[in-house]
């Protein structure tokens, strides 16, 4: 399950709202609920939001006309220019897609949300302090200067973050917004200060890839990590050198299997598994880079 959904099936109740919990998967039962709830609220990854609409289309409804959604609160993954036009493109235009930040380390979702003005997230400084600091050093910028975001919990019982280092990377705004919030606004994040990569709204780190990789004999080190963009969804292609050759095609199939199997154990992801023969990856002197990510391209 995706964490996000306890915040806001809890928080959603506090606020008087009906809830029908679903689990991830069943769009056309979603959109079923949507449709006969008259659902004025969307919250999902820019990228479900998307996928979401085109189940829609196949079912012979278009979200626009048949369907009530007037906000798309979306999160977990970078929110675009082009991406909230997209959603825009599928979901009408009179639409407010706000773009939201939270982790669940944090609390899940709520750290952070775009209000109507859309011009920047604002942190909700009730529940948490940010700072900005430089990576590197750990010294805290002065204002409106990028670099990671650290967060201290103000009021978050059982697990109290002290100075939390997101590792994301981002600026904050504190002048007053048009909307009369006076909480400070943080933008898009640009960045991370570490490698790990955000794949269809889970977060991966190569690290664990590569205990899977280095957990089966028949495979070599060197690897790469290949993450795509195939239609509205990230698509994850891992490339690893067998440690010797083989021809049985019956081994490999058996050994892709197992790969993207433990993959799915460990990640929560399909991803799709590339043999190589030995020495065919490139090698690196210095830092291997080892992960190709073409989502931006
Ligand atoms: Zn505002």
């Amino acid at each position: 399950m995706f964490t996000g959904a306890l915040g806001l099936h809890y928080g959603l109740e506090n606020i008087g709202a009906a809830i029908v919990p679903s689990s991830t998967g069943n769009s056309e039962k979603q959109i079923m609920y949507m449709k006969d709830f008259g659902t004025t609220l969307l919250v999902a990854t820019p990228s479900y939001a998307l996928r979401l609409a085109e189940v829609a289309l196949e079912m012979g409804i278009d979200p626009v006309k048949d369907l009530n959604v007037k906000i798309g609160l979306v999160g977990s993954e970078l929110l675009t220019d082009s991406m909230r036009e997209e959603v825009h493109k599928f979901w009408g235009k009179d639409m407010l897609v706000t773009s939201n930040y939270g982790m669940s380390e944090l609390m899940g979702p709520g750290v952070s949300g775009e209000c109507e003005y859309l011009d920047g997230m604002h942190i909700n400084e009730d529940f948490f302090i940010p700072e900005i600091i430089n990576p590197q050093t750990g010294e805290v910028l002065p204002e409106g200067e990028q670099g990671e975001l650290v967060i201290t919990c103000i009021k978050k019982e059982g697990l109290p973050l002290i100075r939390y280092r997101t590792k994301d990377i981002t600026r904050l705004n504190y002048a007053p917004c048009k909307c009369g919030r006076t909480f400070c606004r943080m933008e898009n994040l640009s960045g991370r200060s570490d490698d790990m990569l955000k794949i269809r709204g889970v977060n991966v780190f190569p690290s664990q890839i590569e205990e899977v990789i280095l957990s089966f004999s028949e495979l070599g080190p060197h690897y790469e990590i290949v993450v795509e963009r195939e239609g509205y969804s990230d698509k994850l292609t891992i490339r690893v050198e067998l440690a010797k050759s083989t021809d049985s095609f019956t081994e490999l199939d058996n050994l892709t299997k197992s790969i993207a199997n433990k993959i799915k154990i460990i990640l929560g992801l399909d991803a799709k598994i590339k043999l190589e023969s030995p020495n065919t990856l490139k090698r690196f002197e210095g830092k291997a880079k080892r992960i190709v990510d073409l989502r931006s391209k």
